[in-house]
Parts: C-alpha cells; sequence; structure tokens
C-alpha cells in the first residue's frame, strides 16, 4: 500500500498540440494506460509549425510500442518509406552521396569493413563506399521491399524510416489517443498559475475562463516554451555559433514520378534546401542564415528550385538552434520544440521528442517528484542533444566550399571537443565509434566523413590478413548479391501500391 506522497501521479496536462504533443499523448496514453488521466490543451488558432515530415528508423519502434498498423499508418498520412538522406554539393560542388541508414558491407571477423575498403582504396580497386550499402542501392534504383536479411546471404536487408505529412500524423496520433482517453481542450493560454512557496506548476488559466490544473505538465507549446521558459525561467543555450541558420522557408510542390524513397539536402549559398517526396505532393524547405542571406534571396532560391509547381505561398519560419538547459524543471518536462531546436539536416527532431516521451514514461514521478528522476531525465536528454549536434556540425565543418562566406565561417568555426576528437582519430588510423546508447551509428559517421571528402592517413592492419585478390574476391561479391537482390524488388511505387496507397487528397 503507497503512501499518498507515494502514490504516483494521476493528472497530467500536455500543453500544445503539435507533434510533440500528440506524441507524447498517445505514447502515455498507451503505455500509462488508465492510471493516469491525461488532458491536452491546443489553440486552432495559433496552430502548429506544420513543418517535420522526415524521420529515422527508430519511429518504427515507436509505432511498434503504440500497436499501429504500418499500412494504415502510411495510407492515412501519405507516407511513403524512406532509405537515407543524400547530399548534394556539402563537399565539393557537384559532389553526392548518401546517409544510408543500416549497415554497409559486412565486417570480416575482427576487421571492420571500411578497413577492408580503405586498404582496397590505396590498392585502386575499391568500388564507391555505397555500392555495398543495400539502402543507397535500393534507394537510387527506387526499388523498395520489406527483407530482414537478403536472400541466401547474411547481408543485412532494407533498414526504413518514413516521410509523412505532418498535419495529418498530428491528427493521426490524436485520433488514437482520444480513443484511449485523452481529452482535448480547445483554448489560448493566457497565464501559468504557480505555487508560491514550490513554484510548481498548478493550472494553465485559459484566455476563455477555463482553469485545467493537474499535478503533472508537459510543455509542448513549441518555440514559444511557455512553461518551461516563460513561467519557470529555465534559460536557453544558443549554439548558433556551430549550427548558424536560424530560419527556413517551407513550401509543399506537386508531386512528380517517381516516387522517391529519400530525402534530398542539397547545399545553398548560405544554408540548404530539403526535398521530402510523399504520396501526393514533395515537400520543401530552404534552411538559411539570415547574417548572410535575405529572406526574399532565400524564397527565390527555393521557388527557383522546385521540381514542381508550388501549391501554396512559401511560409517563414524563425528558430535559434539549441536547447533548454534543463528538460524536466520541478513538475514540468519540455519536448519537441520547446525543449530544442538543430535544424533538420538529419531528421532529429522527431526522434528526440520520441527518446523523451520514452524516458519520462520510465522516470515517471509520483507526487514527491524525487530529485534523482529529473536529474537522470536531464542527464539523458542534455547527453542525446550534444551527440546529435556533434554529427550535425560535421556536416557543416566538412563543406568544401572556400568561395562562399558562409561555407567559409562554417568551416573556420571551432567544432564541440567531442567531434574534434572524433574527427582526428579518423584521419589518423580511419577509427569511428558509437558510444554506448547514441543515435548514430558507425556506419552513419562514415559516410557523412567519407561522403565530405575526409581521408584517413592509414587503416587498421588487422585487414592485411587476407590477400589482395581474396579482397578483390569479397568486395565483387558483396557489390554482386546487394545488386542481384534489389534487382528483385518492386518499385518503391509499386509497392505502396500494393500495400499503403493513400486516397487521393
Ligand atoms: C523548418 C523546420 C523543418 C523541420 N523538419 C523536420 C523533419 O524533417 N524531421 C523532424 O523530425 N523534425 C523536423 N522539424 C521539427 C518538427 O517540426 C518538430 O519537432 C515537431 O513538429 C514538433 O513541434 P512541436 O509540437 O514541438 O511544436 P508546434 O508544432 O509548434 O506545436 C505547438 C503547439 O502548442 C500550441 N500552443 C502554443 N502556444 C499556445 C497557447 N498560448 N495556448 C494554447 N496552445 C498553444 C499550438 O497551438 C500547437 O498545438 C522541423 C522543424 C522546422 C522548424
Amino acid at each position: 500500500m503507497k503512501t499518498p506522497e507515494h502514490a504516483p501521479v494521476q493528472q497530467v496536462v500536455i500543453a500544445g498540440g503539435g507533434t510533440a504533443g500528440w506524441m507524447a499523448a498517445a505514447l502515455l496514453a498507451k503505455t500509462m494506460g488508465p492510471t493516469v488521466r491525461i488532458r491536452l490543451v491546443e489553440s486552432e488558432q495559433i496552430g502548429t509549425v506544420g513543418v517535420g515530415e522526415a524521420t529515422i528508423p527508430p519511429i518504427r519502434e515507436f509505432n511498434r510500442v503504440l500497436g499501429l498498423d504500418e499500412n494504415d499508418f502510411l495510407r492515412r498520412t501519405q507516407g511513403t518509406f524512406k532509405l537515407g538522406i543524400q547530399f548534394r554539393d556539402w563537399g565539393r560542388a557537384g559532389d553526392c552521396y548518401m546517409h544510408a541508414f543500416g549497415e554497409i558491407g559486412r565486417n570480416l571477423g575482427q576487421g571492420n569493413f571500411h578497413q577492408y575498403w580503405l586498404r582496397a582504396v590505396r590498392e585502386g580497386h575499391a568500388g564507391r563506399f555505397w555500392d555495398y550499402s543495400v539502402n543507397e542501392t535500393a534507394a537510387l534504383a527506387n526499388r523498395f521491399s520489406q527483407v530482414d536479411k537478403l536472400p541466401g546471404s547474411p547481408l543485412q536487408g532494407i533498414i526504413h524510416a518514413y516521410h509523412f505529412d505532418a498535419a495529418l500524423y498530428a491528427l493521426y496520433l490524436r485520433e488514437f489517443s482520444e480513443r484511449l482517453g485523452v481529452t482535448r481542450i480547445e483554448g489560448k493560454i493566457a497565464h501559468v498559475e504557480r505555487n508560491a512557496d514550490s513554484g510548481f506548476i498548478e493550472a494553465l488559466a485559459l484566455e476563455d475562463g477555463q482553469r485545467v490544473a493537474g499535478e503533472f505538465f508537459v510543455d509542448c507549446t513549441g518555440f514559444r516554451g511557455l512553461l518551461i521558459g516563460q513561467a519557470l525561467g529555465v534559460d536557453y543555450e544558443d549554439w548558433s555559433h556551430w549550427l548558424p541558420c536560424d530560419r527556413a522557408v517551407a513550401v509543399p510542390s506537386e508531386r512528380v514520378d517517381p516516387l522517391g524513397s529519400y530525402t534530398c539536402a542539397t547545399a545553398r549559398e548560405a544554408g540548404w534546401q530539403w526535398r521530402i517526396p510523399l504520396q501526393h505532393r514533395i515537400g520543401n524547405g530552404h534552411v538559411y542564415c539570415s547574417r548572410y542571406m535575405s529572406d526574399d534571396e532565400a524564397v527565390s532560391a527555393l521557388l527557383d528550385n522546385l521540381d514542381g509547381a508550388a501549391l501554396d505561398e512559401p511560409r517563414l519560419l524563425k528558430f535559434t538552434t539549441g536547447r533548454r538547459k534543463q528538460f524536466w524543471s520541478r513538475n514540468c518536462v519540455a519536448l519537441g520544440l520547446a525543449g530544442g531546436f538543430m535544424e533538420p539536416l538529419e531528421s532529429t527532431s522527431i526522434h528526440l521528442i520520441q527518446t523523451g516521451v520514452s524516458w519520462l514514461m520510465r522516470l515517471f514521478p509520483d507526487r514527491r517528484f524525487e530529485q534523482a528522476n529529473i536529474d537522470e531525465f536531464n542527464r539523458r536528454s542534455l547527453w542525446d542533444f550534444d551527440r546529435i549536434r556533434d554529427f550535425l556540425v560535421l556536416h557543416y565543418i566538412l563543406n568544401g566550399k572556400d568561395d562562399l562566406p558562409f561555407w567559409r565561417d562554417c568551416r573556420n568555426s571551432t567544432p564541440p571537443e567531442g567531434l574534434k576528437h572524433r574527427m582526428e582519430l579518423f584521419e589518423a588510423g580511419g577509427a569511428v565509434y558509437r558510444e554506448l546508447g547514441e543515435l548514430f551509428t558507425e556506419s552513419a559517421w562514415l559516410q557523412v566523413m567519407l561522403g565530405q571528402n575526409m581521408a584517413p592517413r592509414s587503416y587498421h592492419s588487422i585487414v592485411d590478413g587476407i590477400s589482395s585478390q581474396q579482397l578483390r574476391d569479397y568486395l565483387n561479391n558483396l557489390k554482386t548479391i546487394i545488386q542481384g537482390a534489389v534487382r528483385q524488388f518492386p518499385t518503391h511505387e509499386e509497392f505502396i501500391n500494393q500495400h499503403c496507397a493513400a486516397p487521393s487528397p
């Protein structure tokens, strides 16, 4: 029998109903079930940020925990499969590489595949590093299938994420959450009431006079950070010196064929442009730094580089890259843009919402709000943000565009300490590592480093244990197996038509 102060929190109030609010509502409702009453306040008048359409593979775990049917989910959100992100012009002009999900090649004994490949490069018989990636081969051939292993081989199959329409995704999760008993309250939060002694949040006072009281509050109010920032005064750490882009213009355009299965991120004069293929349209945006480019120039550059006709007026979004110094303060946790934003280069924001809610679930408080839970949540969240930041900064530091002031300044900026160490390590002997619990794999780090022209001074001698001919045969075999398997896959569009075609909007 629990004493009253040990009793679990029962009244949860989520402020904000964008992707963060509804992801939090869905997962908490699914996992905490009837033990908590969840209410979500959102304002139609304010609306949501309305972008955030590309994801990374761990989202499949989120959907699995919710018990979502993949085909239904893709039909309802006009979704497509995503195999990676293609980076155009990030190294030197004309360079193009993909951060393809999943493994590349296959290790031989204790020797890492990429070390064998580095040796083959020295010997002059290596293919492209990505010739040994199932995902990249399938993405460029515009083919897709769901296989865990390539038939007749030990090679990993396709690893996928999704592209989806952000507004439809929020709606989908809203319906899911409401079915599980989450109550949605329409209204604009005018004031956050706090206890005079403890400083804890007690209620949200809405403009229309409603008062929504709770024991625990989740701030999903987007860039405003109404609870965590404005009410509780938790500071924001500004990372513009590492990630200087501070604006984006976004516009949807008509769909063009073929239906792609990867996001494109093309470097522009003072930033980069995204292209996200959905079933009914393409999502586009231009992320840029306002110190180097005006809004009008950014809009023109975006509209001049669309594949189809624009379907709407371009929308301008302003942001400061960085994160809160704490994500959990007193009885409030910040998720989504209220907690921080690092720009969408590697589609990590929705993932950070997912990890945030997952940790919240695991560390869910009782009425004592033990400091140990709060500290652990903050430690995990800060660590996740910082590791992802380093990966993003790597793209900017490794650019090869000395002729453009924005890119020259990015190149000359000082990397965070951890990143500097990783770069030195790779340059020395090609070593890469993934810290325990870190999002990005060795394969991800390698693809950006190699794709943006880093070349290690040597390779690991462990891979000298086989002859040059054996190495040649091994690489050729891998390539042949991958190409042969991919040729058997249906096209991405055929696969979607068979399994999850969405109705015309
Ligand atoms: C340019 C850009 C591109 C992006 N691309 C990607 C991507 O490809 N992949 C990815 O993973 N992420 C991406 N993101 C991030 C992603 O969009 C967000 O992480 C995600 O949409 C979550 O947003 P949110 O719910 O935190 O905020 P919002 O969508 O802004 O929602 C805030 C909610 O709070 C409510 N609200 C605010 N103030 C009040 C008030 N006073 N009263 C009542 N309600 C209020 C609003 O009505 C709304 O419901 C991108 C972000 C930007 C800016």
